[in-house]
């Protein structure tokens, strides 16, 4: 709880996500994203949710929105003082919106605590379900983020409590905790559940992101052989895919055969590039 009060601990993790997005774009850009990278980003922003709760831009966007609504917080129950500021929320998620329209989503990729912990999950090698109704996923999760909103107002409710995030986070064994360890074991084999389905703030990185400045493209190096579409978890390794439900997860890059240099991450051309061809920015 008093973590979760600690305004100072919350800018920790909101400073380290803005120069983590900058530094995690570069990389992607220069080829130097590697596996040691994307596991030290995971741990590393698994270690936080754990020690700071941050940055946790799901439950303080709900919180913010109740306490916005009611004065009163879902997670502490305590005042509308406590937490952070509810301009400073709303003003943090636009400001990661505008990172995912400039970069893509590397806040959910790497940065959030939430999906880290369903990254690194889902990497046990057990046989995967790969959902690939895409549309579909997009239309529960516009109605569960309008059913936040109505709930927040309506209600004074904040239906991500349920999921027990801030339980889990602080190690405590609740009837919410277990929720959320429901989420995990169902990350074994279906990739990002709650991102996919739940999370109020990966709409609208979802929105930002599909006309993203930055994102992974083909060259014509491509020789259309499908590797990358068949591993990729959220069918959006396809040439046409907007790339909105991409979290940079690399696993495409990872089973291109040709040495990294069909697909990139950068800004789109209008045509496709030769390998051996430099973009114009
Ligand atoms: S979709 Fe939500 S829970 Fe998932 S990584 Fe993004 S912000 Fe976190
Ligand atoms: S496999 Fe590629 S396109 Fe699919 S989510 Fe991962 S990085 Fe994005």
């Amino acid at each position: 709880m008093a973590f979760y009060d600690n305004s100072a601990f919350q800018v920790i993790g909101i400073v380290y996500a803005i120069i983590s997005i900058f530094i995690g774009a570069w990389l992607w850009r220069t080829g130097r994203f590697g596996k040691n990278v994307q596991f030290l980003f995971l741990f590393l922003t698994s270690l936080l949710g754990f020690l700071i709760f941050s940055p946790m831009l799901p439950v303080q966007f709900q919180d913010a929105l109740v306490r916005g609504a009611t004065g009163t917080s879902p997670v502490t129950g305590a005042g509308a003082e406590s937490g952070p500021a509810v301009p400073a929320v709303f003003f943090g998620v636009i400001f990661m919106v505008v990172l995912a329209f400039i970069f893509g989503r590397h806040f959910c990729g790497y940065l959030c605590p939430i999906g880290a912990l369903q990254e690194l999950v889902y990497h046990i090698p057990l046989k995967k379900i790969v959902i690939r109704q895409k549309q579909t996923l997009t239309i529960i999760r516009l109605i569960v983020f309008l059913g936040i909103i109505a709930a927040a107002f309506l209600f004074s409710t904040g239906l991500i409590q349920l999921f027990g995030i801030k339980s889990f986070f602080s190690l405590a064994i609740t009837a919410t905790s277990l929720v959320f360890v429901t989420v995990l074991v169902i990350s074994l084999f279906i990739y990002r559940p709650f991102c996919r389905i739940i999370c109020p703030t990966g709409l609208l990185f979802q929105v930002a992101a599909a006309p993203a400045r930055l994102k992974i493209y083909r060259t014509d190096a491509c020789i259309e052989c499908g590797k990358c579409e068949r591993v990729c978890p959220t069918d959006e390794s396809k040439r046409s895919d907007l790339k909105s439900e991409c979290y940079l997860c690399h696993r495409c890059i990872d089973a291109c055969p040709v040495e990294g240099k069909a697909l990139r991450y950068g800004i789109p051309p209008d045509r496709p590039l030769n390998a051996n061809e430099k973009e114009t920015e």
